[in-house]
């Protein structure tokens, strides 16, 4: 019997029990993956090189203690964007990129009443391209499909925010943030849970492999898009409001592709998005060798997973030939394509706020009797769908735990 058991070894899951494990608690935490971290995932195998979770946003997020606590260098991303269309690199003072620019702007500056970002794009836009970039660089940020994504609610997360506008690479690798949470934490690696039997007292846990195990408390971390396909599955079920707020929160989509190469054929920059297939290239200047990432979000992240690595690594090969005039494959060593949507244990990369579900946020993060929640969905202030949202939801579910037993020996005394 532990006092609390924690599913999932993500940042919210290993955050919770961290805090609650300075609290004197005994805590297991069982996750479903061979490794920890969830959706922070540091491939190493030309240096470290991000599949998940890439940027420390802003420079007052929470997650800078863990940073500091670590001792991890870390670089400031540039804020320069490029553009690309029909394969050529615009000037940087092109009408194109302005306009996109603009429109971005506008739509992040949103105040009127409950719209989707794809209507705002079709009365706004002045011309299909700009349409076309400035709905790929919001796809890209949020994951979303613009049909459903609230531009109220993405405008209300911009202006609620006060972590600061700036990007940080963690350049050692994201997963290092991890160390200081996970060291010393009991954590059982590929314990997937299937079933959690519940009442007012107490949890009984049960995993794939017929494992039992029984706690007090149970903190639930797992993505939202999981809960939504029963996984693991509650025993009574959980409460009306609660499936409601669960089947209320999109899962946005990212597909990621990593390229690696003999030597840099490309210019400068930080940061290009296109009117092609990959709709978005960066350097990974963190890596050992000469690196491109591709980065898809929403409709397009599905349209690049479902061609397949083979296909999607020869076609990024054919665009960067033509936007930097190379023959980009004789100098190809590798690549990798990551999709998150297909990924068992997340199905999809993080949420959005859907038009006219305001409160489910809210509602998914309310405790059930012995029922916790945490992780990115439950996120209930701007900072949605991070690192350090979820890292802080780990430590609000901590601290509901602590409170209730403070609130116990305050009755008792
Ligand atoms: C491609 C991509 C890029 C991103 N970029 C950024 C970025 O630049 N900056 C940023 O701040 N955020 C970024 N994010 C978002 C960020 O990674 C997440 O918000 C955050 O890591 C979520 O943490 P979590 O603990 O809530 O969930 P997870 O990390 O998903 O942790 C949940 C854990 O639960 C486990 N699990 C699931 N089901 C079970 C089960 N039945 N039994 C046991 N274990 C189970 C999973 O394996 C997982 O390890 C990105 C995410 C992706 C996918």
């Amino acid at each position: 019997m532990h006092d609390v058991i924690v599913i999932g070894a993500g940042i919210a899951g290993l955050a919770a029990a961290h805090a609650l494990r300075a609290a004197g608690y005994a805590v297991l935490v069982l996750e479903a993956r061979n490794r920890i971290g969830g959706r922070i995932w540091t491939d190493e195998r030309h240096g470290p090189v991000e599949f998940g979770a890439e940027f420390i946003h802003g420079h007052r997020a929470a997650t800078w203690e863990l940073v500091w606590r670590a001792g991890l260098p870390t670089s400031r991303w540039g804020r320069d964007r490029r553009f690309a269309v029909g394969g050529q690199m615009l000037a940087d003072d092109d009408p194109v990129g302005k306009a996109v620019h603009a429109l971005y702007l506008q739509i992040c500056r949103y105040q009127g009443p409950e719209a989707t970002v794809a209507e705002l794009l079709d009365r706004w836009a002045p011309s299909p391209e700009v349409r076309m970039l400035a709905g790929r660089w919001l796809a890209n940020i949020e994951g979303a499909d613009l049909n459903r994504l609230s531009a109220a609610a993405l405008a209300r997360e911009r202006r609620l925010s006060t972590i600061g506008e700036d990007n940080f690479h963690i350049d050692c690798g994201y997963r290092h943030l991890l160390a200081p949470l996970s060291s010393g934490s009991a954590i059982e690696l590929e314990a997937a849970v299937k079933l959690v039997r519940w009442d007012e007292r107490q949890v009984e846990v049960v995993l794939a492999d017929g494992r039992q195990f029984h706690a007090r408390y149970l903190i639930v971390t797992v993505p939202v898009s999981l809960l939504q396909a029963g996984q693991p599955a509650f025993d009574p079920p959980l409460p009306i409001a609660k499936q409601a707020a669960i089947a209320a929160i999109p899962m946005g989509h990212v597909t990621k592709l990593a390229l690696w190469f003999d030597h840099q054929f490309w210019p400068e920059f930080t940061v290009l998005s296109t009117d092609g297939v990959i709709a978005t290239w960066w350097p990974v200047t963190s890596a050992h060798v000469p690196t491109l990432m591709g980065y898809m979000g929403g409709q397009q992240a599905l349209a690049v997973a479902n061609l397949g690595e083979t296909e999607a690594i020869a076609v990024a090969l054919r665009e960067l030939s033509a936007l930097f005039s190379v023959d980009a494959a004789t100098c190809y060593r590798g690549g990798r394509l990551v999709d998150w949507a297909r990924d068992p244990w997340s199905c999809g990369a993080y949420t959005y706020s859907a038009a006219g579900t305001p409160a489910a946020r809210v509602a998914l993060a309310e405790p059930v009797g012995p029922l916790h929640f945490a992780g990115e969905a439950t996120v209930t202030g701007a900072e949605i769908a991070t690192v350090h949202g979820a890292f802080e939801s780990g430590r609000r579910a901590a601290r509901e735990i602590i409170l209730l037993r403070n609130r116990q020996i305050q009755t008792y005394l």
